[in-house]
């Protein structure tokens, strides 16, 4: 069975491990967005299908697809639901972190500017570069702390600081900048997961607002899984199937 994982995730890194052990032909897909993207084990492919049209006529090379990519990378998640009409389609998603009642959560990104312009003025933002524009409006004017994997595209605001880095973090670590930022409000997304859940520990240490960005609904009618055990007994039933 050849099966393609969209990926780009620390679950769907581990994912392609268990699946090549398993001996099943993956493929992981990656988007590309990332300077030095953490590659998985097992074949790699790179960069966007071309819509809904370009993985249609890609899944002919295919039995399953796994959509195992970030809870917040909804454009991919709506063109595999949108493009596997004739292949099994599993998606695999991180639950969410446990809402603490002290956070605040807000629907979209703007609403995360204007709430964390509302609580603080020395923001930190840990939502992704490609998020970054839609802060400057509300928090241009304030010594925001910006950090990202890659250098944003856009300008950023001559107050801001700029920091590249990417987790996994630890609690030490998040403390220290929250520190020596003098952080006062911690804007995020509900990424879930524990490579970045270390800052909402060091915030709740230091007493420092929270602002939390709630997922996108996912596209309807997927079959969703939350670990990557029961995905890997997904693809190995499918594969039984297949040799059956
Ligand atoms: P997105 O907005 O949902 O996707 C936009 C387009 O990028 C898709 O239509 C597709 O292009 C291409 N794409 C996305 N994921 C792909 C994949 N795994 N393989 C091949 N093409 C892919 O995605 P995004 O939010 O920019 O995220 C991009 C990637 O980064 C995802 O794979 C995601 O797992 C990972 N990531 C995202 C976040 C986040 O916060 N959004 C965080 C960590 C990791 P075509 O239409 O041309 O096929």
């Amino acid at each position: 069975m050849r099966l393609l994982l969209l990926g780009g995730t620390s679950e769907a890194r581990a994912l392609a491990a268990d699946l090549v052990e398993a001996g099943i032909d993956v493929t992981s897909s990656l988007a590309g967005r990332v300077a030095r993207p953490r590659l998985p084990v097992g074949k790699v492919r790179i960069g966007g299908f071309g819509g809904v049209p370009g993985l249609r006529a890609a899944l002919a090379d295919y039995d399953a697809v796994v959509d195992a990519t970030h809870p917040f990378a909804l454009g991919m998640s709506t063109n595999a639901a949108a493009a596997c009409t004739d292949v099994p389609l599993l998606r695999l998603e991180r639950p969410g972190w446990a809402p603490d009642p002290a956070w605040h959560h807000v629907d979209t990104h703007a609403a995360a500017a204007t709430t964390a312009a509302s609580l603080g003025s020395r923001p930190f933002l840990t939502v992704g570069r490609q998020e970054l524009a839609r802060f400057v409006p509300a928090l241009g004017h304030l010594p925001a702390l910006a950090r990202v994997v890659d250098v944003p595209t856009i300008p950023l605001p001559p107050a801001w600081q700029l920091v590249t880095d990417r987790g996994p973090y630890t609690l030490a670590d998040e403390l220290t900048v929250l520190r020596e930022h003098r952080t006062d409000v911690l804007v995020t997304k509900d990424s879930g997961g524990s490579y970045t859940r270390p800052k909402l520990d060091a915030a709740a240490e230091l007493g420092v607002a929270v602002v939390v960005v709630r997922r996108p609904p996912p596209p309807p009618g997927v079959r969703t899984v939350h670990d990557v055990a029961d995905a890997v007994a997904w693809a190995k039933s499918l594969s039984r199937r297949e040799l059956a």
